[in-house]
């Protein structure tokens, strides 16, 4: 059995800020090998990972890898060895999943059952930034037909008012957790005319009480992000939301994300598959599951300038699964 990591810094074509935090440039990546599979962690200092956290993690794990037991042991394990460190756990489940589907010879949307024409389309993120640059930015993305725009900041009217005179594109608007439920109750009306598909953790995480108050009162869905981490948190979160955006960075990989889609259908909510700013490897493996979901935030591959791996494209905005085993990622020529 094999097993090798190393760091790799994504670097980001504009800086990529959001409500919390100042601007990203760089995002540090762990690239992980496994037993013929390729993963990846992005570690978010959000959900407690940093690429040391990562590596020490992967150390701890690397026993229950060079074991090669089936998929559902090895995330057992992991749970069991250490709790937390949802990266570096994705790394080991996305690698694995690679590796059985390559052992299989198929790619892993047909392992899993799933129709590779029902891919949805995914969003295109604008972060906060100088208008001008948001400006430039939406003309960039002029080939994306829904963008997601970054909301939550004491500039929300003007960045809207610099979006809505850039384009009339269907948009979808992410607090971050940047509001006060005062603020939150005002926007989510303030945007139903603008619009806007839904709105996404217009509040703190932990305040499910004023997401349900929001809820009531918005005329747009809204959408828990930052609120629902894994399958655990979105019982309580019935009646506080429409719908739930599932990450593999932040839930510990595919298994925990196709147990977070079936619990909230039990539940009738909506399902968004979102990112970090990933690879192609950890995108890819997302978009593999993205037939099962409704809506799909897959863009943190397109941000960056030198994704050491091809995989899942997009095509007037439809995310294209890969036809090779496996994810059916392919290692790019260093550039
Ligand atoms: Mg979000």
């Amino acid at each position: 059995m094999s097993f090798s990591s190393r760091v790799f810094d994504l670097h980001l074509r504009h800086p990529f800020q959001i409500a919390r935090r100042e601007a990203m440039r760089v995002r540090p990546i762990v690239l992980l090998e496994a037993n013929g599979g390729v993963g990846e962690a992005s570690p978010s200092s959000y959900y407690g990972d940093t690429v040391e956290t990562v590596l020490a993690a992967l150390e701890a794990f690397r026993p229950v890898i060079e074991e090669n037991p089936p998929i559902e042991v090895a995330v057992r394990r992991m749970n069991e060895l250490l709790p937390r460190h949802p990266s570096a756990k994705a790394a080991v489940d996305v690698a694995l999943h690679d590796a059985l589907g390559k052992r299989a010879g198929l790619p892993l949307y047909a392992l899993l059952g799933l129709d590779k024409n029902g891919t949805p389309l995914t969003s295109f993120t604008i972060g906060i930034d100088r208008l001008e640059v948001i400006a430039e930015k939406i003309a960039e993305a002029a080939a994306y037909p829904v963008l997601k725009i970054k909301l939550g900041t004491p500039r929300d009217e003007e960045i809207l008012k610099t979006v809505r005179a850039a384009t009339d594109k269907v948009i979808r608007v992410d607090a971050n957790a940047g509001w006060t439920r005062e603020e939150a109750l005002r926007w989510v009306k303030r945007l139903a005319d603008c619009n806007v598909e839904f709105v996404e953790q217009p509040l703190p995480p932990d305040d499910l009480e004023g997401l349900r108050l929001v809820k009531e009162a918005s005329p747009l869905p809204i959408f828990a992000d930052e609120s629902c981490v894994t399958s655990a948190d979105i019982p309580r979160l019935v009646g506080c939301v429409d719908g739930i955006n599932i990450k593999l960075m932040k839930c510990g990989g595919l298994r925990e994300a196709w147990k977070m889609i079936h619990a909230a259908r039990t539940f009738d909510l909506k399902v968004m598959l979102g990112c970090m700013v990933e690879s192609s490897v950890a995108i890819t493996a997302a978009a593999h599951l993205s037939p099962t979901v409704d809506y799909a935030d897959l863009d943190g591959n397109l941000l960056i300038t030198n994704d050491p791996y091809e995989g899942a494209t997009v095509e007037a905005g439809k995310l294209v699964l890969p036809d090779r085993p496996g994810l059916g990622v392919v290692k790019r020529e260093k550039r």
